[in-house]
């Protein structure tokens, strides 16, 4: 991208000059990377009926992303298959707007799943939920605890400590509520002895640690069962969807001793996905919020 005049973008996923507007006043098409409807300033060609997002705009061409992070990912205007879209590996819908993606192994995200942030706050659960890549389920599927429909094997919100598993979607949706535990709910009257506060408070906090420690052992112990309960009333739910749908499709069966292999993959992937999270987190929410 280069900037000649200040009002015109020259972006390569368009073969003409992009001229800066204001989206209220002309443009109801929505943004053809993200698909989004138009707010602000948009990058457009009227013409053609082309418009992009200022932030779509100033997208990087490569990033490593935490799902894929054996080879780099590129930035695509357009997916290069016949009939101009392309599956998303992470959210598993059809995509036509703009895509990263790995041509040595055929792997394409949406832009805007690349760019979904790697953990987030719902008010339906009281702590943050992180980005996986699959269920860990061995049925390879999930149960979304917000909308309690069938979730398929991709990528998805979760507490893995509550085994609260949510829609990309759903964890997305409505977002913007502060969850009800994190609200004030009154406040301390300032302290006529600022020693004996500290005190209190540190007696307060060590007490704090202890019962911690003691939830975490409970916690510990309840999330094996829960995590079996779980997978069982999962597999519940998805065969009485298959028996609904009379899909003809047996599951495969793994033998046992390829699922331990599966989930102790799983729990290194997982260790050195984290380290890798935090900082292409960070690289890629600089580009996002970078331009708006
Ligand atoms: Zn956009
Ligand atoms: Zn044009
Ligand atoms: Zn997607
Ligand atoms: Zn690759
Ligand atoms: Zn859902
Ligand atoms: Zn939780």
């Amino acid at each position: 991208m280069e900037r000649l005049d200040p009002n015109v973008v020259y972006h390569f996923s368009h073969p003409h000059p992009l001229y800066l507007s204001n989206s209220q006043s002309l443009y109801t098409t929505s943004c053809s990377a993200c698909n989004l409807q138009p707010h602000g300033w948009m990058c457009s060609c009227e013409p053609c009926s082309f418009t992009l997002h200022i932030s779509c705009t100033q997208m990087p061409n490569f990033i490593t992303h935490p799902s894929h992070p054996i080879h780099p990912l590129t930035l695509f205007a357009a997916p290069p298959y016949p009939g101009g879209s392309f599956k998303c590996d992470g959210c598993g819908l059809q995509g036509t707007g703009f895509s990263y993606r790995c041509t040595t192994c055929d792997f394409d995200v949406h832009m805007t799943c690349a760019t979904n942030p790697l953990s987030l706050a719902h008010q339906s659960h009281p702590h943050q939920l992180n980005l996986v890549y699959y269920p860990p389920y061995q049925t390879k599927g999930f149960s979304c605890d917000i909308c309690r429909r069938i979730g398929s094997n991709h990528w998805l919100y979760r507490c893995g400590s509550c085994e609260f598993d949510a829609h990309m979607e759903c964890a997305k949706s409505a977002n913007n509520r502060p969850s009800p535990h994190l609200q004030h709910s009154n406040s301390s009257p300032a302290p006529n002895n600022v020693n004996l506060h500290q005190y209190q408070q540190q007696q307060e906090k060590q007490e704090k640690e202890q019962q911690k420690q003691r939830r975490q052992q409970q916690k510990e112990q309840k999330k094996q069962q829960r995590h079996q309960q779980k997978e069982q009333r999962h597999q519940q739910k998805e065969q009485r969807q298959q028996q609904q749908e009379q899909q003809d499709q047996q599951p495969s069966e793994r033998p046992h001793g390829a699922d331990n292999i599966g989930t102790l993959m799983h729990k290194m992937f997982q260790g050195f996905v984290e380290g890798v999270a935090r900082q292409v987190g960070e690289t890629v929410w600089r580009c996002v919020c970078g331009g708006d």
